[in-house]
């Protein structure tokens, strides 16, 4: 599989270790919340790394806001805190079960928890948002009854996730 076949990015943030590279997604569709979108297209400095490759009239972007189901069994969820408009993925898969993508709302396991956890240091001055949102992936993957959430920077769980080309069904 090219660049060129994946018809749907989801952004989750624009950070750079987030972003980069759209440019050879051609035929994609970007999906991003509005807010993050707009506080980027304003110049925010802390998004500036990749602006070349993200910030150009050739992409089809999405704006979305709040929560939005994109397709049957992928939902989007804004989950600012980290960044205003920062959003993590649900996903339904007939084998596997839901699967929570929680990106930079928790980078780690050891911060899953909302009322104890820490903020890190690349996390916005938002503490009442990074609860608000480690919260409702906590309270997801409850109701949801979720196979796991993966973790945005856990190195530690990374090595026991299927990595591409593997894949989850
Ligand atoms: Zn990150």
């Amino acid at each position: 599989m090219n660049p060129a076949d994946i018809s749907y990015l989801i952004c989750t943030h624009l950070d750079e270790d987030h972003s980069g590279n759209h440019d050879l997604f051609s035929n994609a569709e970007f999906i991003i919340q509005k807010e993050h979108y707009e506080l980027a297209r304003n110049g925010h400095p802390r998004l500036n790394a990749n602006r070349e490759s993200w910030d150009h009239p050739s992409l089809r972007y999405r704006l979305i806001e709040g929560d939005y189901e994109l397709l049957p069994g992928i939902v989007l969820l804004e989950t600012s805190g980290h960044v205003p408009g920062h959003q993590s993925l649900l996903v339904r898969l007939s084998e596997t079960g839901t699967v929570l993508l929680a990106a930079d709302a928790v980078m780690h396991h050891s911060m899953a928890n909302a009322a104890t956890r820490q903020m890190f240091v690349t996390d916005m001055e938002d503490e009442p948002g990074i609860r608000r949102g480690t919260q409702k992936i906590a309270d997801l993957a409850e109701s949801e009854n979720a196979a796991f959430v993966v973790y945005g920077h856990d190195t530690e769980q990374w090595a026991s996730l299927r990595l591409s080309p593997a894949f989850y069904e």
